[in-house]
């Protein structure tokens, strides 16, 4: 392609509206602009890049024998109603209605219709396992669209379902897609970790998130340094300490005035002691409408996905000033489990080696010291309820938990049969018995995956491509407009588009340093720079981005030498 004929807006500074690197070197090369908040159009370098990326996509899904489909973007309500996911979906759903009044939104994954699908057409377990997948726009009426292509309100994804007739085949179907998903984010250059992740109500073991480790990702990870052991921190299990004395005798319980402290910092600050002495109250309300209290030691954070899955419920919110005040007579900042009535106590793990621990008094400005469960209140579950954290004990090693900051590109979950069982999915087997299908689903987001990859592969000067989704292997810089530069620059032209080699000629009548700037923000992996001087000794530099290490090489040789360093 020649510069003069392709549409790249480069832009020389900086846009202010991009936070990350990725969002603000997509813009300045020329690869995306914006539309609205979270809605981006796709220029020709761009689109190239995500090509490639659901090209990579494509060769690996129908190596394992996945089907790409089509889905309608559109969907009738219907559907949603039979999962429920019309009302939980929330306002992240896009809905419209068509001339009738009737009821559809924009897909923010095909669940729903792909189930139907299923149902409509499949009858026999000889007809399995089968799994589907397509790339396409979604749209996700996100609260916080930000950074470019990362968290957009309409994005392109790859999303793929699988359906079999038993557990077996379906961890079978799961672990392709796993393996398949190894294949594609190692061919798309990225550095990524695949991490345990929240099953939700679903329950099991069987979700993984490929994170691309880098620190302006929005998911935090914690890893086992000497294990393979890696979790979304959502889910990352606590192994509990053992108590580090037992022999402590119990002290008697008392009330202290600790007025104007809110904080577990200012409690333990008047009372000159640390954190991991105090334990506090949180008051949740439930989507029934309970309250419910969470003990969590005062250095530790709680994790309410745990908790959530402990309950069986998708949904916790702490409860209210009016709903504290109501349930323990005071206001938030002082709750307690001494006296609560009709509230169920769950306790971390943490919290049931502890003795003699400061805790709210349900009381404005007053707190107990010396609390002891069994002693003092019941608790009604133990269970592992905190955030891990770094330095935690590895559950797998004995090593220590570390934490990273993670883009997670890709999602490969075990579904079971939630979606079979509500919409009537069902096959025969082979004595003619009926079973819902068993079903995982799996998502790639292509453009996150792609800004991911500069997030990964950048300098100060711009993107530097890994090859396999550059937008053009080889950008050929002419500096002069001699008759000798061009004419050698149309005969690298042709003998590397010859090669199959992609390549993009900057043919702009500019100035050097403005074709020198613009290659190295486009960031292809190879520059061939075609100067006077150079061909007064019969050579042309080739120049590798990443490096900028620079080769002489004759222009009859070039094709060979950039074949070389791309394989
Ligand atoms: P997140 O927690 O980041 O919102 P998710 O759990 O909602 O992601 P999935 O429903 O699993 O995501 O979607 C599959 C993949 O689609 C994700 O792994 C991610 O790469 C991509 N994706 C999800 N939401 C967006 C978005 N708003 N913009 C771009 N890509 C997205
Ligand atoms: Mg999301």
């Amino acid at each position: 392609m020649r510069t003069t004929q392709m549409f790249i807006p480069t832009l020389r500074e900086d846009p202010g509206e991009a936070e990350i690197v990725s969002h603000r070197l997509m813009l300045r090369a020329g690869m995306i602009r914006k539309v609205a908040a979270g809605i981006y159009s796709y220029l020709p370098l761009g689109l190239r890049v995500i090509r490639k990326v659901e090209q990579i996509i494509r060769e690996e899904m129908n190596q394992i024998g996945a089907q790409e489909v089509l889905l309608p973007m559109l969907s009738p309500a219907e559907l949603w109603k039979e999962t429920e996911r019309w009302d939980f979906y929330g306002k992240e759903l896009m809905r419209c209605q068509d001339r009738h009044d009737r009821d559809f939104c924009l897909g923010p994954t095909h669940e729903e219709i792909v189930t139907d699908l299923f149902r409509r057409e499949v009858r026999s377990y000889r007809q399995l396992p089968v799994t589907l997948y397509q790339i396409q726009t979604k749209f996700r009426d996100e609260i916080r669209p930000r950074f470019g292509l990362m968290r957009g309100r309409e994005f392109i994804m790859k999303d793929a379902y699988s359906f079999d007739q038993n557990e077996e085949d379906a961890q079978k179907s799961y672990n392709d897609m796993y393996q398949a998903y190894q294949r594609i984010f190692t061919r798309t250059g990225l550095h990524f970790r695949a991490v345990q992740a929240d099953t939700g109500l679903i329950g099991g073991s069987s979700s993984h998130e490929f994170m691309v480790l880098a620190n302006i990702g929005e998911e935090l990870i914690v890893f086992d340094p000497e294990s393979s052991y890696a979790a979304n921190v959502e889910r990352a299990e606590v192994v509990t300490s053992p108590p580090a004395s037992q022999d402590e005798p119990y002290h008697s319980l008392k009330k202290v005035n600790t007025p104007q402290t809110k904080t577990v910092t200012e409690v333990c600050q008047l009372l000159n002691t640390t954190a991991d002495h105090l334990v506090k109250t949180l008051l949740y309300t439930t989507p029934q409408g309970s309250i419910i209290a969470v003990l969590i030691r005062g250095d530790h954070q709680a994790n309410e996905i745990k908790i959530q899955r402990h309950l069986g419920i998708h949904d916790l919110t702490l409860a209210d000033s009016d709903s504290v005040q109501s349930v323990t007579g005071a206001p938030t900042g002082f709750s307690g489990p001494i006296g609560l009535k009709n509230v169920q106590i769950l306790a971390d793990q943490a919290v049931q080696h502890l003795k003699n621990y400061i805790v709210g008094a349900n009381e404005a400005d007053n707190h107990y010291i010396n609390a002891n469960h069994s002693r003092d209140f019941n608790i009604d579950v133990v269970g592992d309820f905190r955030q891990a954290e770094a330095g935690d004990q590895s559950p797998h090693s004995q090593a220590k938990l570390e934490t990273a900051r993670g883009i997670e590109v890709g999602h490969v979950f075990m579904l079971g049969t939630k979606y079979s069982e509500k919409m009537g999915a069902k096959f025969l087997d082979a004595q003619g018995e009926e079973h819902c299908a068993i079903m995982g689903c799996y998502g790639i987001g292509v453009g996150r995956a792609a800004a991911a990859a500069i997030e990964q592969n950048h300098d100060d000067r711009g993107i530097i491509w890994p090859i396999p989704i550059a937008p053009f292997h080889v950008h050929l810089l002419p500096v002069t407009t001699s008759e000798q530069v061009l004419e050698v620059t149309q005969t690298l032209y042709a003998a590397l588009e010859h090669a199959n080699v992609e390549v993009l000629l900057d043919d702009r009548n500019e100035r050097a340093g403005v074709k020198f700037n613009d290659a190295d923000l486009i960031g292809a992996p190879l520059q061939v720079i075609i100067g006077d001087k150079g061909l007064k000794q019969g050579t042309v530099d080739l120049k590798e981005r990443k490096t900028g290490e620079i080769t002489k090489v004759i222009p009859e040789e070039l094709v060979k030498h950039v074949l070389e360093k791309l394989s």
